[in-house]
C-alpha cells in the first residue's frame, strides 16, 4: 500500500490510473477505522480496479465545542487495517494541506443541510460537501463508498455530485452494527462501560419502531412516542430528534407511506450518537 500525503502527487496517481484505463474506487474516512469502513473498503476492492482510501478529520466539519480536538486517533492501526482490507493507496494529508488558507471556497447544498442534524450542527454539512469536493477532485474516483449510518450526509453527497455534475457514482452500503446492534462508529471509543451498556437501546427502539410500521402502525407521532418510551426504559439517554421522513428528501412524514427512514440523535452522556433505519414495505 502506497501512503500518499501531498494533493499533487495524488492528483499525479489518479491521473496516471486514469490514462491506463483503470477505475478508481474512493473511501473518505476520519480514521479510527472499524468493521464499518472497512466493509467500504472490501466492496472497493470487488468492483474496482484501484482503491483509495482517505483519513483526514476535517476541522471545517466540527463546530465550536465539538469534539474535534479529541477526535481519536490511530494512524498505525489504521494503515494496517486499509493494508488488510486491500487499499492501493491511503491519502493522508494534513489540515495544512488541505486548507493552506482560510477556506473562501464553500459548497453548500441547500435545503438538505439545514434539517436534522443541520439545525444541531449547523455549518455541519457545508464543512462535509467543502471537504467531499475538494477530495473528489483530488482522488478523482469514478465511484465513491459511503455508509447508511450517516444517512442525511448520502444525501448531501448525492445531491452536491449531481447539482455540480461532478460525475461520480455515490454507493451507500449498509450499517454495520456490534453484535448488540449498536451502529459502529469511532465515536463509541467516548462511551464509559456503563454508557457502553445502554447504547444498544438506540437501535432495539428503531427495530421496536420497525415491527411497529410492518404490523401497520403509520402514524408518525406514534411511532416516535414509541421510540421515545424505549429510550427512556433505558435511562440516561437524552434526545436531539427523533424524525421519520421520506427516504428521499428527509421530508417528515405526516401519514401512511409506502416507504420512511427514521433518523434520530441522541446523547449519552457527553456523547452524541446518531442512527437510522430504512424501512421498504413489501406492497412497494
Ligand atoms: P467517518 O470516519 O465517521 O467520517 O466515516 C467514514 C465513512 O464510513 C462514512 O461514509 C460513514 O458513513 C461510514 N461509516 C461509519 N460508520 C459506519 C458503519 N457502522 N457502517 C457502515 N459505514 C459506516
Amino acid at each position: 500500500m502506497r501512503i500518499i500525503t501531498h494533493i499533487s502527487e495524488m492528483q499525479a496517481a489518479a491521473d496516471s490510473f486514469k490514462s491506463q484505463g483503470k477505475s478508481i474506487g474512493f473511501v473518505p474516512t476520519m480514521g479510527f477505522l472499524h468493521e464499518g469502513h472497512l466493509s467500504l473498503m472490501r466492496r472497493a476492492r470487488r468492483s474496482c480496479d484501484i482503491v483509495v482510501a482517505s483519513i483526514f478529520v476535517n476541522p471545517t466539519q466540527f463546530g465550536p465545542g465539538e469534539d474535534l480536538d479529541r477526535y481519536p486517533r490511530d494512524e498505525e492501526g489504521d494503515c494496517r487495517k486499509c493494508e488488510a482490507a486491500g487499499v492501493d493507496i491511503l491519502f493522508l494529508p494534513d489540515a495544512k494541506e488541505m486548507y493552506p488558507e482560510k477556506p473562501f471556497v464553500v459548497v453548500v447544498v441547500e435545503g438538505i443541510s439545514d434539517i436534522l442534524e443541520g439545525t444541531i450542527r449547523p455549518n455541519h454539512y457545508r464543512g462535509v460537501a467543502t471537504v467531499v469536493a475538494k477530495l473528489f477532485h483530488i482522488v478523482k474516483p469514478h465511484t465513491a463508498f459511503f455508509g447508511q449510518k450517516d444517512y442525511q450526509q448520502c444525501i448531501v453527497i448525492k445531491r452536491m455530485v449531481a447539482g455540480l455534475n461532478m460525475g461520480v457514482e455515490i454507493e451507500v452500503l449498509p450499517t454495520v452494527r456490534e453484535a448488540d446492534g449498536l451502529a459502529m462508529s469511532s465515536r463509541n471509543s467516548y462511551l464509559n462501560p456503563e454508557e457502553r451498556r445502554r447504547a444498544p437501546v438506540i437501535h432495539r427502539a428503531l427495530s421496536t419502531a420497525e415491527q411497529l410500521v410492518k404490523s401497520g402502525t403509520r402514524e408518525p407521532n406514534a411511532l416516535k412516542k414509541k421510540i421515545q418510551a424505549v429510550l427512556r426504559e433505558e435511562g440516561g439517554i437524552s434526545i436531539d430528534y427523533i424524525e421519520i421522513a421520506d427516504p428521499q428528501t428527509l421530508t417528515p412524514l405526516s401519514g401512511a407511506e409506502k416507504s420512511l427512514v427514521i433518523l434520530l440523535a441522541v446523547r449519552l452522556g457527553h456523547t452524541r450518537l446518531i442512527d437510522n433505519i430504512l424501512i421498504s414495505l413489501r406492497s412497494e
